[in-house]
């Protein structure tokens, strides 16, 4: 006998998702998340406004009401904590899931805090606690990071942003506004395309009129204490420097999903295999739910379509229940 129908790994906008759909089901479920409720949306840049309206970030139907059309950081954080709050959902907080097994029909769960058996398990674990490294000399210095959170931090420093992406582009222009000495260092040969078109004007001015200086087809050579080397079109270039935002993107936990017998596909997608009709996995059982969907390819769900997983996922534990039971 187990503990619970379903075990939920990741509390963020997804995972509470499914464990509000599980709860309106009536199938008895835990939700455990590493850090506060929406960890991931808590680590984003403090002043970061959703590309999404409101309504398409809404779970289960429920309003989500904002000052402006895209909501910003703070409010998200608001609606989702109330959500978990108000419908009282069952959820650990600061407890890490570090593995998960099948045993004939159960799956033993174990954390950093207590082991737990389920019928079921959906992890939904996101693509955002590990970034995709440079790999040069210096990118453990304590002066670069992977995160932005707030633009004060540099106001008066030399920053160096390295990334086409909008995460990069909103933070050269935010702490550009807010006095910092700004380069923008990009692989290719332009800023990105999925840059929002409400944002790219502002940047390609930026860049024209050189407030901004930007660095094309370059990439980071060394990171040193007080420079940075660039590996540009026209040779090496020794930049003085104060603080690096390596804004290159993010991955899903790969060894996990690997470790607990998911398969991926074997090119640099990484794609996890699933059924997209119920989000079941390989493993019977086992389930997959919001971004982490999208293996390497991280622009490809968020949270406007990847909230439907929930519905999928329980009507699927249902039905399989129901099966269990008739047979
Ligand atoms: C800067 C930025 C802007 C975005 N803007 C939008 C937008 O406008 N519209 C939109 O729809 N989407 C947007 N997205 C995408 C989307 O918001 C996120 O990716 C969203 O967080 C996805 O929800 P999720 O629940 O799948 O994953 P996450 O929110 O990443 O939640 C996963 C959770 O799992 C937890 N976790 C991980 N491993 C473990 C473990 N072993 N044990 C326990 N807990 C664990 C994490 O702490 C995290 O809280 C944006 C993403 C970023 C980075």
């Amino acid at each position: 006998m187990s503990d619970m129908d379903v075990l939920i790994v990741g509390g963020g906008p997804i995972g509470i998702a499914c464990g509000l759909e599980a709860k309106k089901k009536g199938l008895s479920y835990l939700i455990v998340e590493k850090g506060p409720i929406v960890n991931s949306l808590f680590n984003y840049p403090v002043n970061m406004q959703f590309f999404s309206s409101s309504e398409r970030l809404e779970i289960a139907d429920i309003p989500f009401i904002s000052k402006e059309a895209k909501p910003k950081r703070n409010e998200a954080l608001e609606y989702y904590r109330r959500i978990v709050t108000s419908n009282k959902l069952k959820i650990h907080l600061f407890e890490k899931i570090t593995g998960i097994r099948k045993e004939g029909d159960l799956f033993l769960v174990t954390s950093d805090k207590a082991n737990y058996t389920a019928s079921n398990v959906i992890v939904a674990t996101g693509f955002y606690d590990l970034p995709n490294r440079m790999d040069v000399p210096g990118e453990d210095l304590p002066k670069v990071s992977h995160y932005y959170k707030d633009p004060h931090f540099y106001a008066s420093q030399k920053l160096a942003v390295i990334g086409a992406s909008n995460s990069a582009v909103d933070a050269a222009l935010e702490c550009w506004r807010k006095g910092a000495e700004v380069t923008l260092v990009i692989r290719g040969p332009q800023v990105g395309e999925r840059v929002k078109y409400w944002v790219r004007p502002d940047i390609l001015n930026r860049i024209e009129e050189g407030s901004i200086k930007a660095y094309f087809n370059s990439t980071v050579k060394e990171i040193r204490e007080n420079q940075l080397i660039l590996d540009s079109p026209e040779g090496d270039v020794s930049l003085d420097n104060d603080f690096v935002l390596a804004l290159t993107g993010y991955m899903p936990n790969f060894e996990f999903l690997q470790k607990i017998g998911i398969h991926l596909s074997d090119d640099p997608k990484k794609l996890p295999e699933y059924n997209p009709d119920t989000m079941e996995t390989n493993v019977e059982g086992l389930y997959l739910a919001g971004v982490i969907c999208g293996g390497m390819e991280t622009h490809k769900w968020f949270i406007e379509n990847s909230r439907v997983h929930a519905t999928l996922i329980v009507e699927n534990i249902l039905e399989t229940k129901k099966a269990g039971i008739s047979s």
